[in-house]
């Protein structure tokens, strides 16, 4: 029969192609025998040259004097097929090949070429183990991983080094890009095709994230290099999201110095224009010292547009006009406000 981890597309079949001298025995009760899928590394250095195949098999016949190559599945990083690591099936699955001792009757020889004290696992290599696990499982072979080490006797032995379960388990999400999915952790948000910060926040509405927020949260990240798949932190604004409820304001009426609303220029006249005279002589931006009442008199003239221009100097920097208006307004409040009133 044709087992599904034969159909793997980077499989290649190596049974009866490699040194040998002679076929291991079949195990007793076939494939049905295999309880452990049990996995191995090389132990050579993935960039020295007898890191193939045919190098251990002459060592394992021509040295070691085995009929044939130890493992059964050899996973080949360097031999890239069809965007993953070569998977050679080296030694038929119903032999009782030479990997394990003991426990050569129960168990699978999966050998992952490297030295994987030194060496890494590449994305290339673990989407094999993965692809090959998955195989065997759906296959029924074997129901047990273990680490070569982790067989009778053999805890001696640095094989094999690398973390097998990792690399069936949790590894993807290490070292592999993120699967586009939406964001399974509150408070992430995967970039998308044309997001940047700004209309990352815009989404949000003025109430919620801003662009602030994102800058803050993400310090690592140059704003201006933003990739798709890249995943940033929303920070303290993933609370944001429900627009604050607005805080009534407090009537002008309720304050020491109201101030009046809307635009006031030259040639005004009237209460309002007396009202901002007097809040501009209280944070000492007089329309007239030398004046009678400092010169609050309800006539928005010349002394009264220097003063709210000598303090758009200082306060609004950016608007030196000598009208009063909104944003001259919310400064005034403010220094208002610091100055006790
Ligand atoms: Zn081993």
């Amino acid at each position: 029969m044709t087992y599904k981890f034969q159909q793997l597309p980077q499989l290649v079949d190596k049974r009866g192609k490699l040194p040998s001298k002679g076929s291991y025995n079949k195990r007793a009760n076939g494939v049905k025998s295999i309880t452990t899928r049990v996995w191995h590394h090389s132990l050579t250095k993935l960039s020295a040259g007898g890191s193939n195949i045919v190098a251990f098999a002459n060592f394992h016949v021509g040295t070691n004097g085995w009929p044939e190559i130890a493992y059964h599945l050899i996973i080949d990083p360097n031999t890239i097929i069809n965007g993953k690591a070569a998977i050679y099936y080296c030694v038929d699955i119903s032999k009782r090949s030479y990997h394990a001792g003991n426990s050569n009757t129960i168990g699978l020889g999966i050998c992952v070429i490297g030295d994987y004290r030194t060496d890494k696992l590449s994305e290339v290599t673990i989407r094999s183990i993965i692809d090959l696990h998955k195989a065997l499982i759906a296959d029924g072979i074997g129901k047990y991983d273990k680490a070569h080490n982790e067989m009778p006797g053999y805890s001696w032995k640095a094989c094999c080094v690398f973390d097998y379960n990792k690399a069936f388990k949790d590894v993807l999400s290490d070292l592999l890009p993120p699967a586009k999915q939406p964001d399974p952790v509150p408070g992430l948000y995967t970039i998308q095709e044309g997001d940047t910060f700004w209309s990352i926040a815009e989404k949000d509405g003025p109430a919620g994230i801003t662009v602030n927020d994102l800058i803050a949260a993400n310090s690592g990240v140059d704003p201006t290099k933003l990739k798709v798949g890249q995943t940033i932190k929303l920070g303290k604004s993933q609370y944001a999201y429900t627009p604050k409820p607005d805080v009534p304001k407090k009537p002008q009426s309720s304050y020491r110095y109201p101030l009046p609303s809307g635009v006031l220029k030259k040639g005004a006249r009237g209460d309002s224009v007396r009202q901002l005279q007097k809040a501009l002589a209280a944070v000492h931006f007089y329309p007239n010292k030398n004046a009678k009442n400092n010169g609050v008199d309800g006539i928005y003239g010349n002394d009264t547009a220097d003063a709210v221009r000598r303090f758009q100097r200082v306060y609004v920097p950016g608007q030196v006009d000598g009208v009063y208006g909104t944003n001259t307004k919310k400064k005034l409040q403010a220094v208002l406000k610091s100055k006790g009133y």
